[in-house]
């Protein structure tokens, strides 16, 4: 094996590669956690968050992975007796279910098969026909199925409901335009590790006004514990102290991050997203394979499911691309593994050159294994479908003259 980095390509679905000026940021001398520099560091963060989910809510951010953001929306806003509406389009939709449990929750479940999406008009249906329901949960971007939930009119529908509802966006904040203001969304659950191109180690929330009320109004208020949101509020939101170390070298490469993002602008990011998407579904057609999920509306932007084809198993299609080429793409995860496998373009990897070469390994793997392929038809269908891009602009970038501003 050479000596470049290997994998050369990391396009998994999360965590995903990261820039250099990340990478720069993160290696930062460590400051004290209350040293004024970092305080001020700290606060520029939380607006930089602010900016990315488009929002005048508070903002907290939770000390490890977004799976402690999911798990504390659920400990501190689902009292034991309530009924929760689960909804389960895929494998972290279902996974929920096991948090609702844990904090006593009844949870009712309305699923699709996880190539499919949630109809708003069955929440509404089902809300009326439970009118005990208190809390609804969705993930917006299901990841291991490559599909999207149309959160922004399950939110309404909550909303008209007075239902709180709790919003798994991990890899869905970036790559559309969500608001959670507009989309009814009470508590957001992100992470930096999927389409803003961050190390993971963080939980990303924005929380509501609603949100905020019921968890204290509850006669047992969470607090005191890893998983409190109220705790941040007590500390960080009203005194500018925090309730233990923060993770200060990981909110180095989150601001950096955070700021790349908004330099290059939200709704260009989104929009860049959105294309090497529409690009690599283009792609994957030409090439005589089936995408997983059932309709493209419903595809999600930050990667692309598509059905293994007959006789080619994960196993030897990712196991070519990766040892041999160097390319390291996801799989089928839980119930889904060895029936998809998934091409990534989250965050940096959102971008031409890089889909073409990963379209370009896929052709060649492919064919490796026997499968017949017309060299070219992806690459070419994507080529087309990209047309008028140019990097010097971005895509739809106002704020290029801005770039290069920091660490
Ligand atoms: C990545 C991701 C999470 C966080 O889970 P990890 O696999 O532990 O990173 C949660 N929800 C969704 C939808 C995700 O894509």
């Amino acid at each position: 094996m050479n000596n470049a980095q290997w994998p050369r390509l990391n396009l998994a679905a999360g965590p995903v590669d990261v820039a250099a000026k990340t990478l720069r940021a993160l290696s930062q001398p460590v400051l004290y956690h209350y040293d004024p520099a970092f305080i001020d560091l700290f606060a520029r963060t939380c607006e930089l968050l602010r900016q990315v989910y488009r929002t005048r809510y508070d903002v907290v951010i939770m000390q490890a992975e977004a799976i402690l953001g999911l798990e504390a929306a659920a400990a501190s806003i689902i009292r034991p007796g309530d009924t929760v509406l689960n909804l389960v389009s895929g494998v972290f939709g279902k996974w929920f279910e096991d948090f609702i449990r844990r904090y006593g929750g009844e949870p009712i479940e309305l699923a699709v098969p996880f190539n499919e999406a949630i109809d708003p008009a069955d929440v509404q249906a089902a809300l009326e026909r439970h009118p005990e329901i208190s809390v609804l949960s969705v993930v917006h971007s299901e990841t291991p199925s490559g599909t999207i939930n149309p959160v922004r009119e399950i939110g309404r529908v909550a909303k008209e409901h007075g239902v709180i509802t709790i919003v798994d966006t991990v890899s869905g904040l970036g790559s559309e335009l969500l608001s959670p203001e507009e989309w009814g969304i009470d508590i957001a659950v992100a992470g930096p590790q999927k389409c803003l191109s961050g190390p993971p180690g963080l939980s990303l929330l924005a929380v509501s006004p609603d949100a905020w009320a019921r968890m204290e109004n509850r006669t047992d208020p969470l607090r005191g514990s890893f998983l409190s949101i109220l705790d941040w509020k007590a500390t960080w939101l009203e005194q500018r102290r925090f309730p233990y170390t923060p993770s200060v070298s990981e909110i180095y490469a989150l601001e950096s991050t955070l700021r790349q993002t908004v330099e290059e602008g939200v709704e260009a990011v989104i929009a860049r997203h959105q294309m090497i998407a529409r690009a690599c579904r283009v792609a994957v057609k030409a090439l005589g394979l089936e995408l997983w999920p059932a309709r493209e509306a419903i595809a999600a932007p930050c990667c692309t499911a598509v059905h293994l084809p007959d006789g080619v198993t994960d196993e030897a299609l990712r196991g070519t691309m990766r040892d041999r080429y160097g390319v390291m793409i996801s799989g089928g995860y839980g119930e889904l593994a060895g029936k998809l496998f998934r091409l990534g373009h989250m965050g940096i990897a959102a971008h031409p050159t890089t889909l073409i070469a990963q379209l370009g390994v896929l052709e060649r793997s492919l064919a490796d294994l026997g499968h017949p392929i017309a060299f070219g038809a992806g690459v070419g269908a994507a080529l087309a479908e990209l047309a008028g891009w140019d990097d010097r602009e971005g895509l739809g970038t106002r704020d290029s003259g801005r770039r290069g501003g920091g660490a």
